[in-house]
């Protein structure tokens, strides 16, 4: 029995394992799509990203543009009226000032004698300051139209500008100097806001020996410097993708801009790219492990409601019977009809065993193992001061040579009739009628009364008699029985009784035959 649980449970198990495996496998291919999808995902998201730093760019290009042309306009307007140089200082930087306060983009507006020495000045506290501009300056101005320096810290408002500086002419020679420097703050302010990809660096480069002049915006430790600043010299409207510090890939975009070579250089980082794609890929997985877990395990539940539940008992009820326990049978009531078929077919088989195991083939009175079951609970019963109770032993005499004599089929006949005889006289409530072994029968009856229970045993006696079943070997001419009975008082056994009335049968049988013999009246063991 313990084998047959042990492959029971085996193939719970296995049921258990192909359950998970076909689970899994529905669940591959969705996993792999997954993954391809992250990935798809990632790519298209760095396409979009690159093209957002591009056209972003490109809008900083137009920005910084029209900034320069508002400066221009700005030179030209002031060289073109000459209201400006005729008026004393005080009166000109007031006229600067106003004209300066249209424009957010611009630092300052300054007119400079040609020897560099400023007239006036939006700037306040600035006339009459000597410009230690470099002479290059001056050599550019040389040339029609405005100059645009390199981005610097400017002489007259200390602030970092992009400076532009027109030089009007009085036939050859250079009558003043017009400055009109953008702010670099609020300029690179406006480019930072025209990105709709987020920055985490973003710096101003000077062309005069490659130096970075203002870095803007950092998120972190910064990261632009010495190769990336000097590679970002070349192009003018650049952006690509560089593993940069700690092997970190970022998008670089560079800008020259459009009134110097100083370019701007912005940085974005692709780790959030990346880091988004892998999240989505982790949540998908996650998510589809614990739809596997929970799908597992209803389907474990379901197979353990409908089948495995059933199976066990099965196996339960088979394991008893093995052990050779009674009367267990088993209720199944499942929706699947089967079970219900075979629940029922398994009772009847239980039924079918029990019947054959505990009745005797030949006559099909109880046998020797439904007795001894009987006896137990009538011992069980003495024992709880129920009873008296009796018990009669019944030998048919000389059956050895009636089977001599007539053969042994006609001795099994003899057996069946004589069995099937007492079986009339054992019918009541808490009797029992079974053959104890070869031609010997036992009668186990609740009532105790000694003269009721003996005419009730010559009754049967005399049954047999009137079978008149011929023996011609018998000294009564036909087949007799002889009987002997005991008395089992409470607190006795039946054991004991029986082994009372088996002496009682030997007297019979020394009385010479077909007669009862026991106890006239109740005694003790
Ligand atoms: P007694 O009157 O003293 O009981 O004599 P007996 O011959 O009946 O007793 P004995 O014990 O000598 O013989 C019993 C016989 O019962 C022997 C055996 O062949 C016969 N017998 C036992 N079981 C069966 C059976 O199943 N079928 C048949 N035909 N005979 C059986
Ligand atoms: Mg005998
Ligand atoms: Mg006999």
């Amino acid at each position: 029995m313990i084998s047959l649980n042990q492959n029971l449970q085996g193939w719970l198990m296995r049921i258990r394992l192909v359950v998970v495996l076909v689970i899994s496998l529905c669940l591959a291919p969705f996993l792999v799509e997954q993954i391809f999808v992250a990935h798809r995902e990632r790519a298209e998201s760095l396409v979009q990203m690159e093209h957002s730093m591009r056209t972003s760019l490109e809008r900083v290009q137009d920005m910084l543009l029209e900034s320069q042309a508002d400066a221009e306009n700005v030179a030209s307007s002031i060289s073109i009226s000459n209201s400006f140089q005729n008026t004393s200082p005080e009166q000109c930087s007031k006229r600067l000032a106003s004209l300066k306060s249209l424009y957010t983009s611009i630092d300052h507006l300054s007119i400079l004698t040609p020897k560099a020495i400023v007239y006036c000045s939006s700037a306040a506290d600035v006339p009459g300051i000597q410009v230690k501009s470099s002479s290059k300056l001056f050599k550019s101005v040389h040339n029609n139209g405005t100059y645009w320096g390199d981005p610097q810290v400017s002489h007259i408002t200390q602030n970092l500008v992009i400076p532009s500086v027109t030089a009007i002419r009085n036939n050859l020679d250079v009558d003043y100097l017009v400055v009109a420097s953008l702010k670099a703050e609020t300029v690179l302010n406006k480019a930072l806001s025209l990105f709709d990809v987020t920055l985490a660096e973003a710096a101003l480069i000077s062309t005069e020996g490659g130096n970075l002049i203002s870095l803007l915006l950092s998120t972190g430790e910064p990261v632009i410097g010495g190769e990336l600043v000097r590679k970002s010299l070349n192009g003018y409207l650049d952006v690509r993708q560089e593993n940069l510090r700690d092997d970190r890939p970022y998008y670089v975009g560079t800008l020259k801009l459009p009134m110097n070579n100083a370019r701007f250089l912005v940085l974005s980082s692709l780790k959030e790219a990346n880091d988004r794609a892998w999240q989505r890929l982790r949540t998908v997985v996650l998510t589809s492990v614990a739809e596997t877990v929970v799908l597992a395990a209803i389907m474990m539940l379901l197979a353990e409601f409908f089948f495995i539940r059933n199976l066990r008992r099965i196996g339960a009820l088979a394991g008893e019977i093995t052990a050779g326990k009674q009367g267990q049978r088993i209720s199944i009531r499942s929706p699947i009809a089967d079970f219900n078929r075979l629940t029922a077919a398994l009772n009847l088989m239980v039924d079918t065993l029990e019947d054959t195991s505990l009745h005797d083939a030949l006559t099909g009175i109880a046998n020797r193992r439904a007795l001894d079951g009987h006896l137990g609970e009538c011992d069980r019963l003495l024992a709880e001061g129920k009873g008296p109770m009796a018990v009669a032993m019944v030998d048919i005499d000389n059956f050895k040579l009636f089977n001599d004599r007539y053969g042994h089929a006609a001795g099994d006949r003899t057996l069946r009739s004589v069995g099937q005889t007492l079986k009339r006289f054992g019918k009541r409530q808490g009797e029992m009628v079974a053959r104890y072994g070869g031609e010997e029968f036992t009668l186990v009856v609740g009532d105790s009364d000694p003269d009721q229970l003996r005419a009730h045993l010559d009754a049967f006696r005399r049954a047999v008699e009137e079978l008149n079943i011929p023996h011609r070997d018998s000294p009564h001419g036909r087949v007799t029985v002889s009987v002997g009975y005991a008395v089992a008082l409470p607190g006795t056994s039946m054991q004991q009784a029986i082994e009372r009335a088996d002496e009682a049968l030997y007297r019979s049988k020394d009385g010479g035959r077909n007669r009862v013999s026991g106890e006239e009246q109740l005694c003790p063991a």
